[in-house]
């Protein structure tokens, strides 16, 4: 399927009946067009003299905003530009954004947000989302209504004990929901007033921050035990009940917590756990691609983890329901993966006490120590990076890898870029350019022996949007597994053979507003086949979910 660029520039047939005048008007940025006010809505609204005489174009501003971006001569100071357009001219920075969504993710996403939430009591301008304190229990249900907006689609909710692959950052963790729910905005077209980041506040155990006069979250260590799922527990019941149609994504929780909450509240309520089922999606998406090149089946695979967190759980569980699709029994599945945490291959006869997660996938086989040893011993088809250690996939183990697959399948997921398992141009040197490469950061393309290959990003963003989309728009009452398989099987057709042939194994992100509908189209179906969708099925599920789409254009105002 050939993806065009989505079309962001039609204006739609519809006004908007709009309550504030002059200063009042300007200042929403909900509503503020800035320079770009009409001559009727700056008679009819008061605001003349407000506004500079020249009534700009749409581009005219996008242009001033792009030159005034690039001006920027570091990431962090691009940052606090995005965020104050952000805070003034939300459909301007949605526009900009979609434009040039490749240039400016790395700033609003990893990496360069986290640098922002290390700082963010030293960057703080204005507030963005809810701040739910643990010291407030018992009053949630009533400072949930101090949020001005009645329909919420998505929540995007941390405890900020875990941001990226930074840590505790307490409160500061903010900056990841903010980011994430701009991404829902610029690539599914989720309505910017329909979307809520929450940081539930339970303290902090990072000592720098109880230590940083300028730090904004409660000083003091992070709860823990039964009072802390008691905090989350309340804030769940209070947004549900008040808004009970929005999706709530939960978000860079410790592992400890995440797989607990996922599991407490997936059949209950819409939500589900970005680290975990993004992942998973995102993952499985360039297995699927991959195995187009290797000509290689899902459930014929050997898959060997670096790293037994939630990311590896999330990708492996996601490709165990791929090969229960495929014919295989859940158990059969299971077999067909090799876990290495930090001690070695996660096995039952080692001697520790495993961690709930790791237990379905735990070997009955004699412990071994390392990577290289496990790699002879499984003869792999597929190598996947979730350890955060940089360098792991040494040379050593790529080519005892190459020895027994033709072309060895190899994602270095590990974020940011420093963490990388092993690089695209290692993956290519090693292989003699026989590889399917995908890293979780992003990496320039790699020249090996006269030919240029692009590195797949496995980017979170190809999978989450669309995936909430389908679910909001209509209506489903929780999101399953089998949603993300479908969605990660949508986004593996939509890799073109001229990708494939380029060594890509994801589509070009410029088309993230046609792939995100794809999914929220297929997301949608499953909701419908399985009878969790409360809206009522439309002819052409696609053309229903494109409807559903915001997109950054300025629409007529009519005063009331
Ligand atoms: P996590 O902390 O839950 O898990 C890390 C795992 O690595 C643990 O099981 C730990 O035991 C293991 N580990 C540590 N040292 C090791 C060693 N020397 N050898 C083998 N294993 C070792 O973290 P997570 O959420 O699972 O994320 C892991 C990495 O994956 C991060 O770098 C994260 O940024 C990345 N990630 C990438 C994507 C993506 O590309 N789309 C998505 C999610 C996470």
């Amino acid at each position: 399927m050939t993806l065009k660029r989505y079309e962001i520039d039609k204006l739609e047939h519809k006004i908007i009946h709009v309550k504030k005048r002059g200063l009042d008007l300007i200042r929403d940025p909900m509503l503020n067009k800035g320079s770009a006010f009409s001559e009727k809505e700056r008679e009819e609204f008061n605001l003349y003299g407000l506004v500079p005489p020249h009534v700009s174009t749409f581009e005219e501003q996008i242009k001033r905003v792009t030159e005034n971006y690039r001006r920027k001569d570091t990431d962090i100071g691009k940052y606090i530009f995005l965020e104050a357009l952000h805070d003034r001219n939300e459909i301007l920075y949605y526009a900009l954004l979609l434009r040039n969504l490749e240039e400016l993710t790395p700033i609003i996403y990893t990496p360069t947000v986290g640098m922002a939430c290390q700082q963010y009591g030293h960057l703080f301008r204005r507030t963005r989302g809810m701040y739910i304190s643990s010291k407030a229990k018992g009053d949630f249900k009533k400072r949930i209504y101090n949020w001005p907006e009645d329909e919420i689609d998505v929540i995007v909710v941390t405890d900020g004990s875990r941001i990226l692959g930074l840590g505790d950052l307490g409160t500061s963790g903010i900056g990841i929901p903010i980011g994430k729910l701009s991404l829902y905005v610029a690539c599914a077209g989720i309505y910017p007033s329909k979307k809520l980041p929450v940081i539930i506040d339970v303290g902090t155990d990072n000592e720098k921050l109880l230590k940083d006069p300028l730090y904004l979250g409660e000083k003091r260590h992070r709860i823990k035990g039964e009072e802390f799922y008691e905090v989350i527990d309340e804030f769940i019941v209070a947004a549900h009940e008040r808004w009970p149609n929005a999706l709530i994504q939960f978000e860079d929780f410790t592992n400890d917590h995440a797989f607990p909450l996922l599991k407490k509240y997936r059949e209950k309520l819409l939500c589900f756990n970005d680290d975990i089922q993004g992942t998973g999606g995102v993952a499985l998406a360039g297995l699927l691609a991959a195995l187009r090149i290797t000509k290689g089946k899902l459930c014929d695979q050997r898959i060997i983890f670096l790293g037994a967190g939630s990311a590896a759980v999330g990708i492996a569980d996601m490709i165990v329901a791929g090969m229960v699709e495929e014919g295989l029994s859940r158990q059969e599945a299971q077999k067909k993966f090799w876990f290495l945490d930090s001690k070695g291959l996660v096995t039952t006869t080692r001697g520790d006490k495993l961690a709930e997660h790791k237990i379905p996938y735990a070997r009955e086989e004699k412990f071994i120590k390392s990577l290289l040893d496990v790699v002879k011993t499984v003869k792999p088809t597929s190598l996947i990076g979730v350890s955060k250690q940089p360098g792991a996939f040494s040379e050593k183990i790529v080519r005892e890898m190459k020895k027994y697959v033709d072309i060895p399948i190899i994602f270095a997921l590990s974020n940011p870029t420093s963490k990388s398992e092993c690089t695209p141009t290692q993956a290519y040197e090693w292989t003699e350019g026989n590889v399917v490469y995908a890293s979780g950061s992003p990496f320039d393309p790699v020249k090996y022996k006269g030919k240029t290959y692009a590195t797949g990003q496995g980017n979170n963003m190809y999978i989450f949007p669309g995936v909430g989309l389908g679910a909001v728009a209509c209506k489903a009452t929780k999101i399953t597994d089998s949603m993300f398989y479908t969605a990660a099987k949508t986004l593996a057709k939509l890799v073109s053979k001229e990708d494939l042939q380029k060594g890509r194994v994801y589509p070009d992100l410029k088309g993230i507003r046609e792939i995100s509908a794809h999914i929220a189209a297929s997301v949608c179906d499953v909701a419908y086949s399985e009878g969790f969708a409360w809206e009522k099925r439309p002819d052409n599920i696609l053309e229903f979910v494109k409807s559903k789409m915001f997109q950054p254009v300025y629409l007529p105002y009519k005063p009331v």
